[in-house]
């Protein structure tokens, strides 16, 4: 049976409109009513009488309330490499001839399933051709967030200027 009878809310409001704190006001009405009344009862039950009857404070049923986003439908992911950005992707001009890259002049060059935790990953070539390959050097370290060597750390990574 709850402590909060018609006597005791009204005592409630009462102490609490004198400015008695929680904890005053629980030993007080624990005096009064023979109950033993908590601080935490005591704010609680003022938070609830804040609240106009028929709401709930119940978070859940607030988020369940919010209008639902409708999400839009799209098709499986694919990444087109040939692409550029937005701004200059139809104009061929933009485009920069890159020579293939020579996986003889890479020292480290390795495939997908040969790279290890301190290898480069950074990707030469176009992921479509056979002749694709990972940079491999064995300076990285993907454990404290570096999957790159240094020199491929600095291309892909530029630095913030500060106004
Ligand atoms: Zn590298």
């Amino acid at each position: 049976m709850t402590p909060w009878t018609e006597q005791a809310t009204q005592r409630l409001l009462e102490l609490e409109s004198l400015k008695y704190s929680g904890t005053r006001i629980a030993t007080l009405l624990a005096e009064e009513f023979g109950h033993p009344f908590t601080c935490n009862m005591v704010l609680g039950k003022l938070d609830r009488l804040a609240q106009p009857p028929g709401t709930s404070r119940n978070p859940d049923r607030r988020i369940r309330k919010l209008p639902r986003r409708k999400l839009k439908a799209v098709g499986p992911m694919t990444f087109n490499f040939s692409r550029t950005t937005s701004a200059n992707r139809n104009k061929p001009e933009n485009y920069r001839a890159l020579p293939p890259p020579d996986r003889s002049a890479c020292p480290y060059a390795c495939d997908l399933v040969d790279l290890t935790s301190t290898s480069c990953r950074w990707p030469c070539g176009n992921p479509a051709d056979s002749n694709f390959f990972f940079c491999g050097e064995p300076t990285a370290d993907l454990l404290s967030n570096h999957p790159y060597c240094d020199a491929h750390h600095a291309l892909a990574f530029t630095p913030v200027r500060r106004a």
